[in-house]
């Protein structure tokens, strides 16, 4: 981040980080710069070090400055989508021979991209439960180069104590990446934690409007973020000046609508728990979840995303999804409006059958920021 925001506190960061007036004509926000190439002083005479976008466009600039102040890092990239930032960032990090752990509770593309795509590759991965740190500790070996940490975690809202992981990665000599796409930085800082790098998909809440698909990476070491700039370059899954420019608009309320979902969450937790259909309510919010104190700790607030249980299995499940009005049934998570899903049949769908399967009775809510009341009556007609 630059000396010029460090002293500035989150929600001031996120609307002025990156957001300097356009030098040409003072606007405040800066413009779409809708361009591929950039005319030059001469050979060589580039204008503020800029030739051709899928190197370096401005309002993409403006969004990695952005992103690096959030995250308390040295480095932000923005991709074309969460998936592609960790495609670059599994690329540039890792070689034939090379071991990764990954977390038994993650996205379902994040898994399919290490199953499917990584390991053809001659990379290979152990699946381990990192709210449990022997856990993490047991799925090392010598070949160990990389563990991967989602927190809270999707769909399950595990939690890993990033603090103790990052412990862990230091002793093996591996890097810890942090996927912090649940919680956003508003809510926790994991590079402040320990964490090499933070990944998101600026899909959910830092765009926040269910308007755009973009990724990034936020790296706390100057080096490694030009070695993943240099990636960013070279495999090309930029984000373009359009997407950059409409997630750097949606970040600055980030502040206000992290604090509204998490207002909201709470409320529907407190009525789901005592709601005689729902068998659990899986929130780290609440004093019985295993990771509470963690999360307590290393959260700010405990977010918009809640899963729980029904009783009558996959079908009562399903049903509760299709009846819902409200809230809207969608894959995706993190936008203004609220979405329901069925996590087995619908975003997980990937993962049947692995370790990573998760419960069918299972129902997830991204709570948005309408008004609460509005979200209980809908939800209390769709349990019926
Ligand atoms: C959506 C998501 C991703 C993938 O991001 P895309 O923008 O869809 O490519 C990665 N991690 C988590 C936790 C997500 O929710």
């Amino acid at each position: 981040m630059s000396d010029q925001h460090s002293h500035q506190n989150f929600e001031t960061r996120a609307i002025h980080a990156g957001n300097t007036a356009d030098p040409l004509t003072g606007a405040v926000v800066p413009p779409i710069y809708q361009v591929s190439t950039y005319k030059q002083d001469g050979v060589g005479g580039l204008r503020g070090g800029y030739e051709y976008s899928r190197s370096a466009n401005p309002t993409r600039t403006a969004l990695e400055e952005n992103l690096a102040a959030l995250e308390g890092g040295r480095r932000g990239l923005a991709f074309a989508s969460g998936l592609a930032a960790e495609d670059c960032l599994l690329r540039t990090l890792l070689v034939p021979g090379d071991h990764v752990v990954i977390p038994n509770d993650a996205y379902g593309g994040t898994f399919r991209l290490f199953a499917k795509v990584v390991q053809r590759w001659g990379v290979d991965f152990s699946v381990a439960d990192t709210s449990d740190i022997e856990s993490v500790r047991g799925a090392l070996n010598e070949r160990t180069k990389l563990i991967w940490v989602e927190t809270p975690s999707n769909p399950l809202l595990g939690i890993t104590d990033i603090e103790a992981v990052a412990g862990v990665a230091r002793q093996a000599g591996a890097k810890l990446v942090v996927d912090n796409t649940f919680a956003s930085p508003y809510l926790q800082q994991p590079l402040a934690l320990g964490a090499d790098v933070v990944v998101h998909s600026l899909t959910k809440y830092m765009g926040g409007h269910s308007d755009v698909v973009g990724g990034a990476l936020v790296t706390a070491d100057a080096e490694l973020g030009e070695e993943l700039a240099y990636h960013q370059n070279a495999m090309g899954a930029v984000a373009g000046p359009f997407d950059s420019w409409i997630v750097l608009r949606g970040i600055k309320t980030l502040a206000v609508r992290m604090d509204r979902h998490s207002e909201n969450a709470a409320k529907i937790v407190e009525m789901l728990t005592q709601h005689p259909k729902v068998t659990q309510v899986l929130y780290p919010g609440l004093p019985e979840h295993p990771g509470h104190e963690i999360a307590a700790k290393q959260m700010r607030n405990f977010g918009g995303m809640i899963s729980f249980r029904v009783e009558g299995g996959e079908e009562a499940a399903v049903e509760v999804c299709n009846r819902a009005k409200l809230f809207t049934l969608g894959e995706s998570l993190g936008g203004v409006e609220s979405l329901i899903e069925h996590p087995g049949r619908m975003t997980h769908a990937s993962v049947a059958g692995s370790a990573l399967e998760v419960p069918a009775d299972l129902v997830r809510l991204s709570v948005g920021i309408e008004n609460v009341d509005d979200l209980l009556a809908d939800l209390r007609e769709a349990l019926g």
